[in-house]
């Protein structure tokens, strides 16, 4: 072939590749699931909750993907073939009912992989935007918000609120008419890096505030004139990237750990209220939950942390954006007690999480951190309502319950954005008329 032909050839892949980018696969430094599987085990008994939650406040090891909370409730851990042979063993020694869930990791990765696009900019105003029917890497994010706020410059901007340990910036995009007074719905998600649904629901939102505001819908309207919706997609850009380019299920931040060769920092056990790794984090860098070496340590913590507080005055209703597990969650999370708001914050709730299940019947359960989930001290909620005084914080950790957890198809990315704006829009609707 001459070189001509090589150069049209290699013109006509770029040309090819240029409009929709693959998914590059770097099969040196991509982590492989090869065998992995995640066990669903129910515990029955106090004594199998108490083993059950010792080794996930202790494992440096196994990852759990939900943590063990009360008898009866499931609890997902995944495992490689060499943690299987030698856990199961022990979950079978103590009787607990343990069922494989996922059997085969890598097979759900590997359809996942082809679900990621690098769509340069959003495809407005598109009945079902192309942007949702894939996962998008940070670029494309951060490129549809700055697209947004420069095709919408009377109701949109956008603006770093802080840098990781990566250099990479971390964005906010505000949304909603003129007035730097107005209240603000603040709503955050990715601050665990393989959630994520989470980033794609949240710039869902994002995209059909703009869209509808141009279409005149009068909820929209009325919203975006009373409030401002700040919006961080992506809390932990480092660990976001790197859950595409190196390890899929990676939860943490990117930042190295003096003394050990453990990589990362749970950055929502990081938190400056309550910073207590004994109450559902951990001292050693090796967990995944593991608090940092002192409270707000993380950059990625420092300024959202940071940024919350300046806000705090204005913010009406605090969301963080978690996944999986249908849930919607408030303070504390240091603690079994109820807070003076508990009432307030159960009826606001359970109104909003009404709003979201007509769509596709999806079911959430609420209560608070602790006492619904698990104790998780040094959270962005117990901060946000504690020391920033903002009484409607809540976390909401999206779909699934039953079949894919973090690795949800894409084709729930728009069911996901439909439903969870109509919870995000009922709350600030609920917040305005108080
Ligand atoms: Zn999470």
């Amino acid at each position: 072939m001459s070189k001509l032909a090589l150069l049209i050839l290699a013109a006509a892949i770029v040309g090819v590749f240029g409009e929709y980018p693959s998914y590059e696969v770097k099969s040196d430094v991509v982590k492989s699931y090869d065998g992995y599987q995640v066990l669903r085990i129910t515990p029955k008994t106090w004594e199998q909750l108490s083993y059950l939650h010792d080794v996930a406040m202790t494992t440096t090891e196994l990852d759990f993907w939900t943590y063990p909370s009360a008898l009866n409730n499931t609890v997902d851990v995944m495992v490689s073939p060499l943690q299987r042979s030698s856990f199961v063993p022990e979950l079978e020694t103590r009787q607990i009912e343990t069922k494989v869930w996922i059997p085969d990791v890598e097979a759900v990765n590997r359809a996942q992989r082809n679900e990621v696009s690098d769509v340069p900019s959003g495809f407005i105003n598109e009945a079902v935007p192309r942007y949702f029917t894939a996962y998008q890497r940070l670029a494309a994010i951060n490129n549809l918000m700055n697209t947004l706020a420069s095709q919408n410059s009377a109701i949109a901007r956008v603006e770093s609120i802080g840098t990781s340990t990566g250099g990479r910036a971390i964005n906010v995009i505000q949304i909603g008419t003129a007035g730097t007074s107005k209240p603000i719905i603040f709503v955050d998600s990715l601050i665990h890096a393989r959630e994520w649904v989470t980033g794609a629901t949240t710039m869902y939102l994002a995209q059909y505030l703009i869209d509808q505001y141009n279409a005149n819908n009068a909820t929209v309207r009325t919203l975006l004139t009373n409030y401002l919706f700040y919006i961080v997609p992506v809390v932990n850009p480092d660990g976001y990237e790197y859950t595409h380019t190196n390890e899929r299920l990676w939860r943490k931040t990117r930042a190295s750990n003096s003394g050990s060769t453990c990589v990362g920092t749970d950055p929502n056990r990081n938190w400056q209220y309550q910073w207590n790794p004994s109450l559902g984090g951990s001292t050693n860098p090796c967990s995944e939950i593991y608090s940092g070496a002192s409270a707000a340590n993380q950059p990625e913590t420092k300024a959202l942390q940071d940024y919350l507080y300046a806000n705090r005055a204005r913010i009406r209703v605090y969301i963080a954006v978690h996944s999986y597990s249908q849930l919607l969650l408030w303070a504390y999370g240091y603690t079994s007690a109820n807070s003076p708001s508990h009432s307030v914050l159960s009826a606001r709730g359970t109104t909003a999480i009404a709003a979201l299940t007509p769509f596709y019947n999806t079911r959430y359960t609420l209560g608070t951190i602790t006492n619904t989930l698990y104790a998780a001290a040094g959270n962005a909620v117990d901060y946000a309502f504690v020391t920033c005084g903002i009484t409607l914080s809540y976390t909401i950790e999206l779909r699934d319950t039953g079949s894919f957890g973090f690795q949800l198809p894409a084709s729930q990315i728009v069911p996901s954005g439909i439903e969870t704006t109509a919870f995000f829009l009922r709350l600030a609707q609920i917040a305005d008329t108080e």
